[in-house]
């Protein structure tokens, strides 16, 4: 994989926006790439060296139209040098996303479905070449997991709690696994996401860790949102510069700074937020909603 992305992760302090007694650093997977949200290409990385090992030239995978992940995957088989299918759910729009707009740019070859053969996750009986891998959706599984664990090799270890977003739970089970003494922190996204710790237990390999998710945060559900999302969103970034988008990271920095003022976190806490990437999804909101 392209290894000079890497050297554009940074862990910028925010502890001025949070309280005086907790130290608060983001780890910017959102700066690798303008397009490629950072945790889906750690997501994707072990995929395609699985892919490449088996001589596997044709990879297929699964998606909606402004998914982080077909994007990632999109760039990732480019950089690859891999065939790449998506099979995308519902039917084909008379307009592109701009996700889908880039994903083709890419050379990404794209498949519409209807809802319920996506449900199926069916693959079009016209793939051509049966010589093909299939990446889950969402980078969803072990390898996945495994791959979400090197985010860790891109930051310090003097921390006393790891946050991030919690979609399929595949970057915090990597995180989980790849951790030491921290406790990890989820926050699901999705409404409704009761059997999300299981999916988590079910890609851990060690030793029991501490790690909790709290459910509180996903403003109505998955890519839901409202005034009060997008106005701390564009706070933030004032305070920061560090832009957010509305599905996850957006989410993440609310619960944090929620639960901050809730005495949540020890005082001298020492705290990494993972920022997942992401920012291309927030094309899909109406312009003018976010200051970035
Ligand atoms: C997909 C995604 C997540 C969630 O990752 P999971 O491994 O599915 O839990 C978090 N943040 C961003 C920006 C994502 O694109």
């Amino acid at each position: 994989m392209t290894t000079d992305l890497y050297n554009h992760i940074t862990t910028d302090p925010v502890s001025s926006f949070f309280s005086e007694d907790i130290h608060v650093d983001v780890l910017r997977l959102d700066q690798m790439h303008p397009v490629i949200s950072g945790n889906k290409w750690f997501k994707l990385r072990y995929y395609l060296e699985a892919a490449k090992k088996e001589n596997k030239k044709h990879i297929v995978t699964f998606g909606g139209a402004w998914s982080n992940h077909i994007i990632a995957c999109a760039a990732a088989c480019h950089a690859e040098g891999l065939l790449c299918t998506g099979i995308i759910r519902g039917e084909e729009p008379a307009v592109y996303s701009k996700t889908l707009q880039e994903a083709k740019a890419y050379g990404m070859h794209l498949r519409f479905v209807s809802r319920e053969e996506y449900k199926e996750k069916i693959i079009p009986g016209t793939i051509y070449n049966d010589d093909y891998s299939i990446i889950p959706e969402g980078g969803y599984g072990s390898i996945g997991a495994e791959g979400a664990a090197t985010i860790l090799n891109y930051c310090n270890k003097n921390y006393t709690h790891y946050c991030c977003a919690v979609g399929t739970g595949t970057m915090i089970a990597g995180i989980i696994n790849g951790s030491n003494n921290e406790i990890i922190i989820g926050i699901p996204v999705l409404k409704n996401y009761y059997h999300a710790e299981e999916d988590i237990q079910s890609l851990l390999n060690g030793p029991s860790k501490k790690w909790q998710l709290v459910h509180d945060y996903h403003f109505g559900g998955y890519a839901k949102y409202d005034k009060s999302l997008l106005l701390f969103m564009n706070e933030f970034y004032q305070h920061t510069a560090i832009p957010t988008d509305f599905v996850y990271t957006g989410k993440l920095l609310y619960a944090i700074k929620d639960l901050v003022k809730k005495k949540f976190f020890p005082s001298q806490s020492r705290l990494l937020i993972i920022h997942s990437g992401g920012l291309q999804g927030n094309a899909s909101l109406p312009p003018g909603s976010l200051l970035f």
